[in-house]
């Protein structure tokens, strides 16, 4: 497999990199600053937006785009170098129009959507001048079997009503959240894959209701891991995604390429707290030595900077093979990357943390931050356990054909 990235995406990163240091990293300060005192959206957002947007720096993640729709049409391989640089400033993916769960969304409506969804609702993401939410989660059942989940969208003559709540539902809170994509059931007695729907539920319909913003490790995210009721929700049939019953076929391409888009920030944000611990190992001296001297530090940069390399080359598989084969056959390498890289991020952030000293734990450097961002995300998209299942069935699976089936050889005692 040839991972070397194309003349295209050697010129777009470059272009990218040239603008996250002219325009991005110098508002790194006012971000934090307004962010903690209460100004959310950042002033300066819809600014950087039309400033990336007007050099082409804009939805650089949807290979399908159609003529006419904004973007750069490039593959998930051209696209993984690109979202590893957005990720080392995790906030900066909403300039480029590149942020979850929009983009996931963006995708379902792409595939799914019908003419007149995708005018509505579509267009005006893919211009960035809205953002949505995905809601499938529940508070009573375990959600991490989509097959559990409770809401209704009950059919009531040209209408479908909404009941049931929903939490850690991301980006509910963002003061330009207009749509949300609900998943319930209409059928409660199908078959167990086919009891579950899609519908698009907007913001102001009457019986959506934000009951909080939920913390994470105590973290407090301004657009929202919320949880929200939806109470005799009534919105038209024509709302409805694809057909009835096609909400869990939806649910596996929904997360196919956005769960890679989250493994790719998070190197980017790995090779952030590489970087730091790399820098500050030069700075500080105990005991008559510079700490990369200690070589329990310079054992943690190596493996770092291995373990990095690894998750890169995984995850650039996995992209290659989503654009060869698609999601679904894609899905092992899918399944290993989601598992490997919110560890990685958090194994790295920690050992950062450690050479940093108490430091590390501040809001002075980004650690603290990146750690939550890799915890959390071991849950998001479905927890690690769930896709360590999916790669020890397929392996089972495959182990048919092994190239030598050594195994028919064992004698029985051996074995
Ligand atoms: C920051 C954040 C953002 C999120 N954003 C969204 C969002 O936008 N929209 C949305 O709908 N949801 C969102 N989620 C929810 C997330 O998708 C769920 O938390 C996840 O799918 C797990 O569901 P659950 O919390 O109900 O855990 P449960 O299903 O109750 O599972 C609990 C634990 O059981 C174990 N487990 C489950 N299955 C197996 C298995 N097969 N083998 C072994 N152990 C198993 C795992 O350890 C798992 O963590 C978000 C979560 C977080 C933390």
């Amino acid at each position: 497999m040839d991972f070397s990235y194309s003349e295209k995406t050697e010129q777009l990163c470059a272009q990218l990199r040239n603008f996250m240091e002219d325009h991005v990293v110098p508002r790194i300060g006012q971000w934090s600053e307004e962010i903690h005192g209460g100004t959310f959206p950042v002033s300066f957002m819809e600014d950087l937006k039309n400033l990336a947007k007007a050099e082409g720096l804009w939805n650089l993640f949807l290979p399908h785009l159609r003529d006419g729709e904004p973007g750069t049409q490039l593959t998930n391989l051209e696209y993984a170098p690109l979202a590893e640089i957005m990720g080392r400033i995790p906030w900066s993916s909403e300039v480029f129009n590149c942020s979850a769960p929009d983009t996931g969304n963006m995708e379902v409506l792409h595939m799914f959507g019908s003419e007149a969804q995708k005018e509505q609702w579509l267009t005006p993401l893919l211009n960035g001048e809205i953002r949505s939410a995905f809601a499938m989660t529940e508070p009573d059942v375990a959600s991490s079997d989509a097959t559990n989940i409770q809401t209704a969208i009950t059919r009531d003559g040209d209408d479908y009503i909404i009941n049931g709540r929903k939490w850690f539902i991301t980006n509910a809170h963002h003061p330009n959240c207009r749509i949300f994509i609900v998943m319930g059931k209409t059928d409660f007695a199908a078959d167990t894959h086919r009891q579950q729907s899609m519908v698009l539920v907007p913001m102001d319909t009457p019986g959506l209701e934000l009951v909080r913003n939920i913390t994470t490790i105590n973290h407090h995210s301004p657009e929202g891991h919320s949880e929200v009721l939806f109470r005799d929700v009534r919105v038209p049939v024509s709302n409805l995604i694809a057909n009835e019953g096609d909400g869990f076929m939806i649910a596996q391409a929904r997360l196919g390429p956005g769960r890679i888009h989250h493994c790719m920030r998070a190197i980017g944000m790995s090779e952030v707290c590489l970087e730091l611990m790399v820098a500050r190992s030069q700075e500080r001296k105990t005991f008559g030595k510079y700490l990369y001297q200690h070589g329990s530090i310079a054992e943690w940069i190596a493996r770092s900077r291995i373990e990095i390399e690894q998750a890169r080359l995984l995850v650039l598989k996995a992209a290659s093979l989503i654009d060869q084969v698609g999601a679904r056959r894609a899905r092992k390498e899918i399944s290993m990357i989601k598992v490997v890289a919110p560890t990685l991020l958090t194994t790295i952030a920690d050992r950062a943390m450690q050479v940093f000293g108490a430091m590390g734990v501040s809001p002075d450097t980004p650690l603290a931050d990146f750690y939550t961002g890799g915890r959390v995300l071991r849950f998001a998209d479905g927890p690690d356990e769930v896709h360590l299942q999916t790669i020890a069935r397929l392996e089972l699976k495959e182990s048919q054909d092994n190239l030598l089936n050594i195994a028919k050889y064992l004698t029985p005692l051996e074995r």
